[in-house]
């Protein structure tokens, strides 16, 4: 089951890089402290494994943001502006992350 959804968030991530066009490669799933994901600038990714019981919609907010890193650095007018054009309404997404865990985006 846990395997089954680990590859399920493996293959969402996959179609992210390739929707997006990054440079992300290596992908990581690790029980993190205080953040969902992390990126780094070459490439690698890193995303806390407690995202894998969650709604896939929410996978899909944590990914994208993520990797829209890969262009704004920031969560400035860019970044916002991206967000909302592939995820729509990002911010219910974020309020529901926030409420359900606590943990900070990155
Ligand atoms: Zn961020």
């Amino acid at each position: 089951m846990v395997d089954q959804r680990k590859s399920a968030f493996r293959a969402r991530v996959a179609y992210w890089v390739q929707r997006l066009d990054v440079g992300a490669h290596s992908v990581t799933l690790r029980p993190m402290r205080n953040k969902w994901a992390s990126c780094s600038t070459s490439g690698r990714m890193t995303f806390n494994s407690d995202l894998l019981p969650l709604d896939e919609a929410l996978w899909d907010y944590v990914i994208v943001h993520e990797l829209l890193h890969f262009f704004a650095p920031n969560h400035g007018k860019l970044w916002k502006s991206l967000m909302a054009a592939y995820l729509g309404d990002y911010r219910a997404l974020e309020t529901r992350l926030r409420e359900g865990e606590g943990t900070a985006t990155s």
